[in-house]
Parts: structure tokens; C-alpha cells; sequence
């Protein structure tokens, strides 16, 4: 199993669920069979009980799930059917690990949120990937998971620390992160400090992006994508530029012309996986 995950910085709302629906159509396009999680780290067991004023209309699974609205973006997108267990939540981890508790699972020892949480996120992720989301009832081949919020919250911290250490459980081949930021512009200037601060504060936390997601009003230009690179430690090729787009059906093919497919084949060894080709 392969995983791609999509973080964001900056700001909430930056676009992470087109941009992780988008890289999982691409990769189906290989040929792949996609799956996806969408980690809300909020403390509601489920999006049923939220405002639709605060968080718009929840989104609802074959299952009778009650989830987020990515999950709607991630079945029309790939043309799978989810189940309630793709979106975890705070909420649904702290309740089951807690159900453990009261069971007497953990023999006696101090239930803390590492390991106890941390690595009830990782089992939960491993156990929900497998999952076979499409008719041919196969596991699939990739797994996006898209982490709500912005890495540096404080709700969020559990479930980047799990991350971090899931990056060395699955290994180096089968883990990639994409972190998207924003890239404002001040009196036409397009601004990379933001995005420099966003990709140290995710090192520091122990993650390495192996693309940079540029969110932008106008088209990126190439002396800045070149000097996201530099200070950011990646390579031009690994810093996407989306701007905004009329349709958000156009995000795909412009992920496509980045060439994010070919990166991303050479860095989990896609080719390896041993599918054949379901469109160009
Ligand atoms: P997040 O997952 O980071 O909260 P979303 O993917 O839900 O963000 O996107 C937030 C909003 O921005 C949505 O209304 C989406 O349609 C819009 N959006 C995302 N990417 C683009 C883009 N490249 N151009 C225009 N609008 C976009």
C-alpha cells in the first residue's frame, strides 16, 4: 500500500481537498485502484451534529455515515463509495481508545496520547486503507489521506506525530507528503515568506514535504517557484503552482502539466504496483 498525504499551512480552507481528490485521479488514471481518508481533528465523533452554518451541509455514505463534504469530493472524483470509518475524527479515536481503556486492555499501564493515540491513529489508518471502496472488491493500491486543519494546531499535533512515525512504519517508498500553502500577493508581488515558514514549521515537527502545493490568486512565476525551492529545500519540480481556477475540475490537469504523476511514480515506485493503464 501506498500512501500520498495532503497537508496544509498558512491557512484553513487553502484548497488541500481539491488538490488531494485531484493527485488521486491522476493516479487512477495509471491505472491504480485509490482510496482515500479524510482526518477532520476535531473533537465531534462525526460531522452529523455540526452547523452546516459553521462547516456546510455534511456529507452522507452509503453507510448512513455523516462525514465531511471532502468525502463527497473524494467519491465523485475517483467513483468509489466510502464508508463512515475513512473520516476519522478526534472524537471517534479519543472514543475507542478510551472504550479500550474501560475494557481493561491496556493492563495497567498509563493511557497516554503517545503511544495509546498515536498508534491508535496508525492502526486505524492501515485497517481503513485496506479497504476494497470499489465493485471489483480488491484492496486497493493507494491510499490519500488528506489531514484537516493546519499542521501547528494544537488539535492537529496527535495526528502529525502519528504521521511522523507512520512515515517510518510503511517505509520511505511508501509514504510521500504534499504540503500545501499560500502564496499571497502584496501590491502584485507574490509573497513566499508565508510558504517558508509553513515548510519549517512542518520539518520541525518531523516531516518532509516532497511537494509544495502553492495556492495563488495568478499564475506562480517561475523566480518564484525557484526561490520557494531554494529556501524550502525541494527541487522546482516538486513546488506545484495552482492558482485559482474557474472550475475546480481544472486542478487535475493542472497537477498534469506539472508533471506531478511522473514525480510521484519515480518516489513510491509506482511502476512496481504491476497495473495496466484504465485511460490516458
Ligand atoms: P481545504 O480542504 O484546504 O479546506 P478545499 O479543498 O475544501 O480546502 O477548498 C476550499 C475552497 O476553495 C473550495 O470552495 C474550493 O472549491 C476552492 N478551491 C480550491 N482550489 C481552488 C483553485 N485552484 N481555484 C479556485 N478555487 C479553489
Amino acid at each position: 500500500m501506498k500512501y500520498v498525504v495532503v497537508s496544509g499551512g498558512v491557512i484553513s480552507g487553502i484548497g488541500k481537498g481539491v488538490l488531494a481528490s485531484s493527485t488521486g485521479l491522476l493516479l487512477k488514471t495509471l491505472g491504480l485502484r485509490v482510496t482515500s481518508i479524510k482526518i477532520d481533528p476535531y473533537l465531534n465523533i462525526d460531522a452529523g451534529t455540526m452547523s452546516p452554518l459553521e462547516h456546510g451541509e455534511c456529507f452522507v455514505l452509503d453507510d448512513g455515515g455523516e462525514v465531511d463534504l471532502d468525502l463527497g469530493n473524494y467519491e465523485r472524483y475517483l467513483g468509489i463509495s466510502l464508508t463512515r470509518d475513512h473520516n476519522i475524527t478526534t472524537g471517534k479515536i479519543y472514543s475507542s481508545v478510551i472504550e479500550k481503556e474501560r475494557k481493561g486492555d491496556y493492563l495497567g499501564k498509563t493511557v497516554q496520547v503517545v503511544p495509546h493515540i498515536t498508534n491508535a491513529i496508525q492502526e486505524w489508518i492501515e485497517r481503513v486503507s485496506r479497504i476494497p471502496v470499489d465493485n471489483s472488491g480488491v484492496e486497493p493500491d493507494v491510499c490519500i489521506i488528506e489531514l484537516g486543519g493546519t499542521v501547528g494546531d494544537i488539535e492537529s499535533a496527535p495526528f502529525v506525530e502519528a504521521l511522523r512515525q507512520f512515515q517510518f512504519r510503511v517505509g520511505h517508498e511508501n509514504f510521500a507528503l504534499i504540503h500545501v500553502s499560500l502564496v499571497p500577493v502584496i501590491h502584485g508581488e507574490q509573497k513566499t515568506k508565508p510558504t517558508q515558514a509553513a515548510i519549517k514549521d512542518l520539518r520541525s515537527l518531523g516531516l518532509m514535504p516532497d511537494m509544495i502545493g502553492c495556492r495563488c490568486s495568478t499564475l506562480l512565476e517561475k523566480p518564484t517557484i525557484d526561490k520557494i525551492a531554494m529556501f524550502c529545500h525541494v527541487g522546482p519540480e516538486q513546488v506545484l503552482a495552482i492558482h485559482d481556477v474557474s472550475s475546480t475540475y481544472h486542478v487535475p490537469l493542472l497537477l498534469k502539466e506539472q508533471k506531478m504523476v511522473q514525480y510521484l511514480s519515480k518516489r513510491l515506485k509506482l511502476d512496481d504496483l504491476n497495473v495496466s493503464p484504465q485511460m490516458a
